[in-house]
């Protein structure tokens, strides 16, 4: 077997399945992702899709997307609307979609198969009482009074049980195992309850539900799922999974292989806490752009391709860690680099008269969209006599090593020429208002001093070409690198108040401002963002995807 080594990189379960196939166990290689519809997909999921798709691909495969929908308490049409287009988005292509609940017949058929076999009974106790006889590591459970009731009484109670004629809770049934085995999971596992809930998909048409445990592997076997790929949690579940399969007449043997979930710092990746966050309107959705939720990240910014390179550069162990949120914003800084057209922005405007440039016209200088992309053109920008600057751009009682402007001093404006500092102009407060400056036309472009050097570049836009804009400055949601972590302390907690910072009066070239929703930039010396779809072309919204440096680092690294 060779493969194209474009095709992600290699692990172990990649080296296990390129042994099985050399070995000749499989002829095709088939995997699925399995959400539940119960929240949106996060930056966890995205492991596990890459995994999961890129493994298939890799063989030549194929993926499914099952959706796990046993608990219909909390599942929602919305949930699975917004999973396949995050899925999509990620760049892959599932070869069919299912739901556990296509196969609730053939469970139900296989649920009684068990009874008649004497493999599983209906337990007619409470909850409370089958959990007192769990057991625990070190005593073994004890058996349940109805574990020997007869099958053809317990088949008749399960079909009444499908029938509707009992209330929530009445029985349950359950797998008959082994009530001592070292495994709690064995201890005989519950494999479906009586629910009077009514379902996205199936309606009212069942009112007993299949355990995840019971549905998953029988749903991974119909599909001739070959490796059935899942977060470590599963492992102890696995030998349940193996004795389901071992005692059913399914059609295939699909093997469970565990990996290590993903957690990153300064981040909650679980959908019961990111369900809180919206709920309790901490954020302002699931799309919120500080969310680690796909849809969060990408409406922040953050591209497809750079969550791919992430995934693909963390690897696929069997060993926790802890991934820093830097390494993805790395990834994404590499690919916007790459792709995003140039602009200048002014978040915090602070007024340039240019004394010499004439009153009322406007000269258009070109400037490179892109300047280590010739081939992404150039652009036109609007040079008129008033501009605006960074307000931090200028600094009055400057230090030696201030390089931008400074009262007599020089600076080059960015795509244009340079210009000095003759006059600043204050209100009575105090509070400087403008600048008064005038232009060297000796190093426009293409003039014999377009060459000179001074030591500062700042950014700037036309006063009256540019756009007001809405920017919105992203940062860490939480303030600790655990916010799970201290269970003394609920993670909310440590919410960062900074987490957003809306600058209402900002300034962008007029291209700019015709971006669509998703487009991104880099603001030149500010970092990449992207529009927002709160935007409108009179005023447009932007959000930081992500700074053109790490901050976070460094502040670490002092010890902060
Ligand atoms: P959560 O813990 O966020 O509630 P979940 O496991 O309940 O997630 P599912 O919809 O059941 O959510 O997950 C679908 C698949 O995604 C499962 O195979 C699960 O193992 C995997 N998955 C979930 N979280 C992560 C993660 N942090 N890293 C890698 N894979 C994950
Ligand atoms: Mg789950």
């Amino acid at each position: 077997m060779t493969e194209p080594d474009i095709q992600g990189p290699t692990h172990f379960i990649r080296n296990r399945i390129r042994k099985e196939l050399d070995a000749g166990q499989y002829q095709q290689i088939v995997t699925r992702f399995p959400p539940e519809p119960n929240g949106y997909l996060h930056l966890g999921h995205a492991k596990s899709i890459a995994l999961n798709f890129s493994v298939a691909e890799a063989f030549g495969g194929h993926t499914n997307l099952r959706f796990d929908d046993t608990n219909p308490a909390k599942e929602e049409q919305r949930y699975i609307d917004a999973i396949k287009e995050d899925v999509r988005w990620l760049g892959y292509t599932w070869k069919h979609e299912r739901h556990a609940s296509d196969y609730f017949e053939q469970l139900y058929a296989w649920a009684l198969h068990l009874i008649d076999h004497g493999l599983a009974y209906v337990d007619s106790q409470d909850a409370e009482s089958i959990r007192a006889q769990r057991g625990t590591l070190t005593e073994p459970g004890v058996e349940s009074p109805f574990r020997n009731r007869p099958s053809e009484e317990s088949r008749d109670l399960f079909q009444r049980m499908r029938a509707g004629e009992f209330a929530d809770g009445a029985h349950v049934l359950r797998a008959k195992i082994d009530m001592a085995s070292g495994n709690i999971n064995l201890r005989d596992p519950v494999i479906y309850r009586i629910r009077h809930l009514t379902h996205p998909r199936t309606g009212d048409q069942w009112c007993i539900y299949p355990s995840y445990d019971y549905a998953h592997g029988q749903s991974d076997a119909i599909e001739h799922i070959t490796h059935s790929l899942c977060t470590l949690e599963f492992e102890d579940h696995r030998p349940l999974y193996e004795w389901l399969l071992a005692h059913l007449p399914v059609p295939s043997h699909p093997v469970q292989i565990e990996f290590s979930r993903l957690n990153l710092d300064f981040t909650v990746l679980s959908k019961r806490r990111l369900t809180r966050l919206v709920d309790e309107g901490h954020v302002s959705g699931w799309d919120d752009p500080r969310m680690p939720t796909l849809a969060g990240v990408r409406r922040r910014g953050f591209t497809p391709e750079a969550i791919r390179t992430f995934c693909a550069e963390i690897g696929v162990t069997k060993s926790d860690s802890i991934i820093p949120f830097g390494v993805l914003e790395n990834a994404l800084r590499n690919d916007l680099n790459e792709r995003a057209p140039r602009t200048m922005a002014v978040l915090r405007p602070l007024k340039l008269v240019l004394t010499n440039f004439p009153e009322g016209e406007t000269e258009w200088l070109d400037a490179a969209v892109h300047p280590q992309k010739p081939d992404m053109g150039t652009r036109r920008v609007a040079m008129t006599r008033e501009i605006y600057i960074e307000a931090d751009d200028f600094m009055e009682e400057a230090p030696k090593k201030f390089f931008r402007l400074k009262p007599g001093g020089e600076v080059r404006l960015r795509n244009a020429f340079i210009i000095r500092c003759d006059e600043v102009i204050k209100d009575t407060g105090g509070q400087v208002v403008e600048l008064r400056c005038s232009l060297d036309p000796d190093t426009r472009s293409g003039q014999p001093g377009a060459n000179r050097k001074v030591k500062g570049t700042i950014h700037w836009v036309s006063a009256v070409h540019s756009v007001q804009t809405e920017v919105r400055l992203y940062d860490r949601l939480f303030q600790v690198p655990d916010p799970a972590g201290d269970k003394a302390v609920d993670f909310t907690e440590h919410l960062n108040p900074e987490s957003l910072v809306v600058i209402p009066d900002a300034r962008i070239e007029p291209e700019t401002a015709k971006a669509r929703p998703g487009d991104s930039f880099q603001f030149e010396r500010l970092g990449y963002f992207a529009a927002d779809p709160d935007g409108t072309p009179e005023r447009p919204v932007f959000n930081r995807a992500v700074t053109l440096r790490d901050t976070w680092a460094k502040i670490e690294g002092q010890g902060a």
